[in-house]
């Protein structure tokens, strides 16, 4: 009978789990019961010595590189499930015979002992929702790593700086402009509470938003917007989409920065130093 050949991690981790008492026997026993001579001076042997030191570095090997926890798991599963026709999964013949010193060149079957399923099942269980907790510990740490690295000053549109912040045509242009395609996404530059989100005279539609500081941030010439008064926002947090609302020649973005007195200032500077160029 063909030995059914398996993954050699999963093989390895079998391998370990079908020696009980097997694991204390000086390795040099598995060296004296491993000559045909030998086996057949002493009729054979059932019991299993313990597998070559080397076969079982390889197992620690890949038990460490695949989770411990996973590969005891999975050697356990497979062999409450693939051990009842009688039929032993090994990782390889050679390996199989090196393991247990049996199965010289008949190629008939090798029956093992296994484990009673319950033990294996539960142990299969225990394992598994060990994993369940690590995982969610993991993810847990990994939404606490993400939110502390997370970028506190977003670009509010992608596009063109077509205009910056001073006199232009006879008048005083109080912020930057974006200039992209209809319905372009504005994200929100800075966490922050929406203080506006409606018309305005000049803008079309505006949307304001105070942040912790007292600094305003103000976008204007929107064609939707997507947020309302008292929400609060977070840097990147889509809140409109570009259009050509209010006193514009084209489709952009009009961004302002209010310091905390209320006063206009440049928004270009104020992004630079939050690590924002264009
Ligand atoms: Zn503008």
């Amino acid at each position: 009978m063909p030995v059914i050949g398996l993954p050699e991690a999963e093989g390895q981790a079998l391998v370990q789990h079908r020696s009980p008492g097997g694991q204390n026997r000086p390795t040099t026993r598995y060296r004296e019961a491993r000559p045909d001579a030998d086996r057949r001076a002493r009729g054979g042997t059932h019991r299993l010595p313990a597998p070559p030191a080397a076969l079982r570095g390889r197992v620690a090997v890949a038990a460490v590189a695949f989770g411990a926890l996973t590969a005891a798991a999975a050697g356990n599963t497979l062999q409450s499930e693939r051990s009842t026709g009688g039929i032993t999964p090994l990782a390889d013949t050679r390996d199989a015979n090196a393991a247990f010193g049996v199965g010289g060149g008949d190629g008939s079957p090798e029956v093992l002992p296994i484990v009673r399923s319950s033990d294996a099942a539960a142990e299969a269980k225990r394992l598994a929702d060990s994993e369940k907790i690590t995982a969610a510990q993991v993810a847990e740490r990994a939404a606490k790593d993400a939110e502390a690295h997370r970028p506190m000053f977003v670009k509010p549109a992608e596009g063109t700086f077509t205009s910056g912040f001073g006199g232009r045509w006879g008048q005083f242009h109080y912020g930057i402009d974006i200039a992209n395609v209809m319905d372009t996404p504005i994200v929100a530059a800075a966490d922050g509470v929406v203080i506006d989100a409606g018309p305005a005279s000049g803008f079309g539609l505006w949307v304001r938003i105070r942040l912790s500081d007292g600094t305003i941030n103000v976008y204007g010439h929107m064609d939707t917007f997507s947020v309302h008064v008292g929400q609060h926002v977070r840097a990147g947090d889509q809140i409109a989409r570009m259009g050509n609302r209010g006193e514009s020649t084209g489709v952009h973005l009009h961004f302002e920065v209010w310091d905390p007195s209320g006063k206009k200032i440049n928004p270009l500077p104020w992004l630079n130093a939050r690590g924002i160029t264009f």
